[in-house]
């Protein structure tokens, strides 16, 4: 009797451990910004957030073999592009994974689901939006993947079968810079866990809906075990602006420069649907015939279109084959007074169209005092830093006047980041989203707000796991 209580105590009690085993395996995105992956591992479930790709090495591959290609899972895992996620699988965790959740729609975040999601016999769930993205670099690259696809709308929940049990996974809608952005809330027994990579506190986006304060309210209240945070700018003692002061600097360039005559060409991340919005409702009080050109623009345009989520589609004409390009810009030489082309090219990307325009390899030449606008900010990598002075060495040259940095981000700073964690109130705090040097400055203000380093809040890199009691 003695002993099968013992049997039965000791059965309950690994029981028990199992039902409250909580660890946090910070896959990619903690030892640079790219390749972004979390894995929480619940016993006998595993939950995955976001598969990323590290966006430098793939530019630097591209520029070796100087066009865009789909390139093979070996080849990306050798330059080190994705999330080393093949390490899991030696923990046991490969086939406890039951979901894929995707906080936005941004390639460092979901850019490595066509070479890795097959690993997973595992739903990928995101909005409308970030999956409408995601289908189209599916089609793009010719990648077939054997996974379901849910969609979901922002500030819904969606509910993930567990091997005995189920979770619920809330996407609570933030602000980006990119639409319908998610904070996740994986609700666990142990308490939730709050992935909030990427964000910025916009009160007045341009485009899509503001943070969802309460249900953040409503999650503090039910017990914030683990908040993994984007810490990108937790060194800028800032809060970063709304996008609405993006839109003013838009606003200002575009209708103050002297630019009768000449050529406007703004360039801008192709994914930022706001940005676009600003850009096009100041060229058409320009009365200027709006042109977006580039494959990239034609993808995420036509993505956002597809959820309702593009309210200037009738206002631009896109091209985005060689022959559509040619021919837009030839148009674009004939009348460049009356045109405004958005285009892409803001990082010097090998191949983009202002590469191209800057090598005279396109049939429109930049005469002295045409314009040219950065809507964006040169990711500060060496090989984006390098290719965007190069570009601009080529286009000085011709005259063209340039204007950088019309742009706000869509990381928070050290005060967004102070906001969020007084507003939710975790137990524990994971840094995530760029190089440790980046990341100690949310150390320490987690500190000043009262955690403890290393028992609370936790500086975290590549292939590391941290257990939470
Ligand atoms: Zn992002």
């Amino acid at each position: 009797m003695i002993k099968h209580n013992i049997y039965i105590n000791s059965f309950l009690y690994n029981f028990r451990k199992e039902e409250k085993k909580m660890e946090i395996h910070s896959v990619g995105g903690f030892n640079e910004v790219g390749k972004n992956m979390t894995v929480v591992n619940l016993g006998d479930d595993a939950i995955i957030f976001d598969m990323g790709l590290y966006l430098p090495a793939v530019v630097e591959l591209q520029e070796e073999e100087m066009q865009p290609q789909t390139y093979s899972e070996k080849k990306l895992r050798g330059i080190g592009a994705l999330p080393d996620d093949v390490a899991l699988d030696k923990l046991g965790l490969r086939n406890k994974v039951r979901a894929i959740l995707l906080g936005h729609a941004h390639l460092d975040h979901i850019g490595a689901i066509p070479y890795a999601s097959y690993r997973y016999k595992a739903p990928l769930v995101g909005t409308p939006f970030t999956i409408a993205v995601l289908k189209k670099i599916l089609e793009d690259e010719k990648i077939k993947i054997p996974n379901k696809i849910a969609t979901l709308n922002p500030n819904s929940s969606f509910t993930i079968k567990g091997k005995k049990r189920n979770y619920k996974a809330e996407f609570i809608n933030i602000t980006h810079s990119t639409i319908q952005t998610s904070m996740i809330a994986l609700h666990t027994p142990q308490g939730v866990i709050l992935y909030a990579n990427d964000f910025k506190l916009d009160n007045t986006p341009v485009l899509g809906l503001p943070p969802n304060y309460n249900a953040l309210k409503r999650i503090a209240k039910e017990g914030v075990k683990a908040l993994v945070v984007d810490s990108l700018y937790s060194g800028a003692n800032k809060k970063t602006p709304s996008e609405k002061v993006a839109r003013a600097l838009v606003e200002e360039v575009l209708m103050t420069i002297k630019n009768e005559s000449s050529a406007i060409f703004v360039s801008t991340f192709s994914s930022h649907i706001a940005r676009l919005k600003s850009i096009v409702d100041y060229g058409k009080k320009l009365n200027r015939k709006i042109y977006v050109i580039g494959r990239s623009m034609n993808k995420y345009i036509s993505a956002a279109n597809e959820v309702g989520m593009c309210p200037f589609r009738r206002d631009i004409t896109i091209g985005s084959y060689k022959n559509q390009v040619e021919s837009i810009l030839k148009k674009v030489k004939r009348d460049k007074k009356n045109s405004l082309v958005i285009c892409t090219g803001h990082q010097g990307e090998p191949g983009s169209i202002l590469d191209r325009l800057s090598r005279k390899k396109l049939p429109f030449e930049f005469s002295p005092n045409d314009n040219i606008i950065f809507s964006s900010k040169t990711i500060p990598a060496p090989v984006n830093i390098a290719n965007k002075e190069n570009m601009d060495k080529r286009l000085r040259k011709l005259g063209v006047r340039l204007f950088d940095e019309v742009h706000v981000s869509g990381h928070g700073g050290r005060e967004d980041l102070r906001d969020l964690i007084s507003i939710v109130n975790p137990e524990n705090i994971i840094p995530s989203h760029g190089s440790t040097q980046q990341l100690t400055p949310m150390i320490e203000l987690a500190r000043e707000m009262g955690y403890k380093a290393g028992k609370e809040c936790h500086l975290m890199q590549d292939g590391q796991k941290l257990r939470l009691r």
